[in-house]
């Protein structure tokens, strides 16, 4: 028997912001999520907003399984934001402590050192180490926000050394916070603790406007998309771009350019947060297409069709239990357009895409930032 509280259903609606009210129970979004596909078991969406609209406690299995990816809402017949009502979801189960654990210590992290990976907050801006990149803090038209990732996963410390060199070729005014930089808080929304953003995005956009930038370029689309749809309202008194946008406006200008060429065939992999979510499809496109020799093909779902790495939505730090990750079924698909290149622009789709090709023993295909090879063809 279901038993209906209106005190939870106002909650939830209060939570969710009433997301999930268009939704009509069509199903498409069960059928169309991408996890049905690796699974065996889809994740049941119309399920969870349906749970939502009676205020009722849904599958929890399912709510901290979806990576946010949004392309279930590309196909609800509705446009119900199917996102917003699963993060509303998120803040009542961790608000009643049903957070997975993993999750509940990745935040802690962030509280404690200030990133999700357990790195200390002191050695934030050792990657950058024999660069000479000037603090942001003596003032700069530029911030090169780096985001967590960019600073403590080594591999991924490549990328941000690269865009360092980019943009000292192209004579950018710019700077970084170092250790004074903290994580933007995208893993702390996904997992719903509403209270600690907001304590950090005030930190962070009083940080941001001490340095007088004018733009602050971000290395993850996921630092980007927080930055534009959250830190405007308290009071961010800069523009937010993604470094492909960024670049590729320079490209434009003929202040940044491309002679060496690598002559590979590259594949374009679109990230949700900077695809679906902010609409930068052609940037990216742009900057490789302008690499010497560079041959871009598309895979069969591209753009607002990309499916998810499952790096979104507190994913990199959720075990998952089936047969198939998100990105094995991405690396696939890259491989079905024989390009050697699997090119990206997340830190996030590079970790998983580099783990699936390496439990493949996939050796021919390598992942590279679109930033790593338009260094290499400065
Ligand atoms: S596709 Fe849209 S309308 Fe259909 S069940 Fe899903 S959320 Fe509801
Ligand atoms: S956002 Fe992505 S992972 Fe989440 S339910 Fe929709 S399609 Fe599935």
């Amino acid at each position: 028997m279901l038993f209906l509280n209106d005190e939870v259903w106002e909650r939830i609606s209060e939570l969710t912001g009433g997301a999930m009210d268009p939704c009509y129970q069509c199903g498409t979004c069960t059928a169309t999520c991408p996890w049905g596909f690796v699974s065996g078991k889809p994740l049941n969406v119309r399920k969870l907003l349906r749970s939502a609209q009676l205020g009722v406690d849904g599958e929890p299995s399912d709510l901290w399984l979806c990576s946010t990816c949004k392309y279930c809402e590309e196909r609800c017949p509705r446009q119900v934001e199917i996102v917003r009502a699963i993060l509303g979801l998120r803040t009542a189960a961790f608000e009643d402590r049903k957070a997975p654990d993993r999750l509940v210590n990745t935040l802690w992290s962030v509280f404690e050192d200030g990133n999700p990976w357990g790195g200390a907050s002191r050695d934030r801006g050792k990657w950058a180490e024999g660069l000479e990149v000037p603090s942001a803090l003596n003032g700069v038209k530029v911030l090169l926000y780096v985001g967590c990732t960019a600073s403590y996963d080594p591999r991924i410390q490549n990328v941000a050394r690269s865009l360092v060199k980019i943009l000292r070729s192209a004579d950018i005014d710019f700077g970084i916070l170092g250790s004074q930089e903290k994580c933007c808080g995208d893993v702390v929304r996904s997992v719903g603790e509403q209270g600690f953003l907001e304590e950090l995005v005030e930190k962070n956009v009083e940080t941001f406007n001490a340095t007088g930038a004018e733009t602050v370029v971000t290395v993850s689309p996921h630092c980007l998309e927080i930055f534009s749809d959250v830190y405007s309202g308290y009071g961010a008194e800069f523009r937010a771009t993604h470094y492909t946008e960024f670049l590729a406006d320079l490209l434009d200008r003929g202040t940044l350019r491309l002679s060496n060429g690598g002559g590979a065939s590259v594949t374009y992999h679109d990230p949700c947060y900077l695809g679906r979510y902010l609409d930068v499809y052609d940037p990216p496109r742009r900057l490789l297409e302008a690499i010497p020799g560079v041959n871009l093909v598309e895979m069969k779902n591209s753009k607002n069709n990309a499916i998810c790495c499952g790096g979104g939505g507190g994913g990199m730090w959720i075990e998952v239990e089936a047969e198939k990750r998100l990105a094995d079924l991405r690396t696939e698909e890259a491989r079905e357009t024989q390009a050697t290149v699997i090119a990206t622009a997340c830190p996030f789709c590079i970790i998983n895409f580099e783990d699936s090709l390496k439990k493949s023993r996939v050796s021919d295909v390598s992942v590279r930032d679109v930033a790593e090879l338009v260094e290499r063809a400065l």
